[in-house]
């Protein structure tokens, strides 16, 4: 290979950034991602991620299910440039479509910002998604909002996410005052404080009022009490002697902490500034060649989301691409890891805010849109050069349970292709009962929607009208050491035994207070809720 093409591909690692947001719904992620696209110049007033979504609902071209919900079913990959940086940002699905899709986008992701909402602290769907962040390692910066409005001391939230999720914490900035009172925060590495001005619309980019800390207006703007509050915070943080360790930060075991105010738009440039100074750029993926470094000169890539339109006059569908290493470049031939096949990449897409515009090159750390003919599957490593298969994807806990019933006999192979086939495409889990004469199958999912997606699905595409019947569990968990760990457990309690697609013991629970009584009871059982594939 050239060495001209290898410096290319070596500046544009180095230039590249992505990351997903990880928040709880309200916490204010679509404002973020507004004010982030806003700075980077994507886009240029703000709403207009709001307002694309409105338009999409008004043109009939989009799914019928989700016309009728109004919400979004896909993930897509926003792309924008701040700096000289490019910045890919992965949108994880949330509110009602929250679902396996939201977790596997963070398969592709190199780093993670934790959205939180000053009032509420850590919310469920943060921890779940803080959880597959952990497993994975991934540097995780968090981004304290709504400072504009009353919340809970910042001193409070820190140790929050010290103590739940054992964190250490760098407070990057600090902010003064809060709610009514909120003056701006303190920028600790610059030793100067951003002002806050209420009046500030946040709908173009704010332009801060920087005073430096020794400045002797400083008393003038704060009111009395809120200086010496202030002084007092800082001198605990200061005097805590905790150092920012971008080591630490990078292993996913110390956070940065961001404070601000997405909505007026205060704080979010900051965020940004500091975000790129201290992200990882794509690195290294595991693979059957041990680690591979995203400057291998040979493209490569990974399935992490499969979409597939439902509208019946565009029965498209788009496997989305982590590219991991080398360059893509629209009309390659590639080799496919599992079937061996070779395979065109022709229709490329990128995607920005679900508007498809075709793209010509990609690089490590970039998301693509490949047109899909049934070819992929999620976790399918695609590459040239070298046989290179990457870790698949794994299967995350579910939540929800429900077997599927095809009343119509007649129906039966259809029924049972497509459930098989959705089950490939990573669209619903699938387990059985151990108990032969128990046929159908039991689908497992982590939101609600996947049901709806599978059903919808099975009748348009396969002609199968079903039956979904809701079952009581909401926990499930793979059996370490599998059937053999299991034969040695004499007896189990308030749970049932079910088989996963791949014939692997699953027990499955009503509640977590069942699942942890069973551990109790057998202290050399050990479970786990995230399954890898093997
Ligand atoms: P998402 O569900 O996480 O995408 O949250 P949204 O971005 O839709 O925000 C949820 C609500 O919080 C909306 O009413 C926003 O206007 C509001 N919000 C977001 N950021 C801020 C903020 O910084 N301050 C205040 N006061 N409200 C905010």
């Amino acid at each position: 290979m050239s060495t001209e093409l290898q410096t290319e591909i070596a500046k544009a690692v180095e230039n590249r950034r992505n990351f997903a947001i990880i928040s709880h719904p309200d916490a204010g992620k679509t404002t973020l991602t507004e004010k982030l696209l806003l700075y980077g110049g994507a886009i240029h007033e703000a709403g207009a991620v709001k307002a694309r979504r409105a338009q999409r609902k008004a043109t009939s071209d989009w799914m019928a299910m989700e016309q009728q919900r109004g919400i979004s079913i896909t993930s897509t990959v926003l792309q924008f440039e701040y700096g000289n940086r490019q910045i890919n940002l992965l949108d994880t699905p949330g509110h009602q479509d929250f679902s396996e899709d939201t977790y596997r986008t963070l398969a592709a992701a190199d780093n993670a910002v934790m959205l939180i909402d000053a009032a509420k602290g850590l919310e469920p769907q943060t921890r779940k998604l803080f959880e597959v962040c952990k497993m994975r390692g991934i540097p995780i910066f968090t981004f304290i909002n709504k400072l504009d409005r009353p919340g809970r001391e910042p001193i409070e939230l820190l140790d929050e996410i010290e103590q739940e999720l054992g964190l250490q914490t760098y407070a990057v900035n600090y902010p003064i005052g809060m709610g009514d009172r909120f003056k701006g925060v303190y920028d600790r590495a610059e030793k100067q404080i951003h002002l806050f001005e209420r009046s500030a619309h946040g709908s173009k980019e704010a332009q801060d009022t920087v005073i430096d800390l020794g400045d002797s207006q400083i008393e003038n703007l704060l009111e009395q009490g809120l200086y010496h509050e202030f002084k007092s915070d800082l001198e605990l943080i200061e005097g805590a002697g905790c150092e920012l360790d971008l080591e630490l930060v990078h292993a996913g075991k110390m956070t940065p902490v961001f404070f601000g105010s997405a909505m007026t738009n205060f704080g979010v440039e900051l965020f940004l500034r500091y975000f790129l100074e201290y992200a990882l750029k794509p690195s290294s993926h595991s693979s059957n060649l041990g680690n591979v470094e995203p400057t291998y000169p040979e493209f490569s890539g990974f399935v992490f989301k499969l979409q597939a339109n439902m509208d019946p006059k565009h029965r498209d569908r788009v496997a989305f691409i982590r590219v991991c290493t080398g360059k893509f470049e629209k009309d390659m031939t590639v080799n496919h890891a599992r079937t061996g096949k070779s395979v065109r990449l022709s229709r490329p897409q990128k995607l920005f805010a679900q508007e498809r515009e075709s793209i010509d090159e990609a690089y490590a750390g970039d998301v693509i849109g490949l047109n899909n003919p049934g070819v992929f599957a999620i976790g399918d490593t695609i590459y040239t050069g070298q046989k290179l298969e990457y870790e698949g994807i794994p299967y995350f806990s579910p939540e929800l349970f429900a077997t599927l019933r095809n009343p119509n006999p007649s129906k039966f192979k259809q029924f049972q292709k497509g459930v098989s086939e959705l089950r490939e495409e990573g669209a619903v889990q699938i387990m059985h009962y151990i108990d032969e004469a128990k046929r159908d199958p039991i689908l497992a999912a982590v939101g609600q929607l996947q049901f709806e997606v599978v059903q919808f699905r099975l009748q348009n595409e396969y002609g199968v009208e079903t039956i979904l019947d809701m079952l009581g569990y909401s926990v499930a968990r793979w059996v370490d050491g599998g059937w053999e760990a299991l034969a040695k457990i004499d007896r189990m309690f308030n749970t049932t035994t079910v088989k996963d697609s791949m014939g692997r013991p699953v027990l499955l629970f009503r509640n977590e207070w069942n699942c942890n009584q069973l551990l109790q009871d057998h202290p050399n059982l050990k479970l786990s809720a995230i399954a890898p594939v093997f």
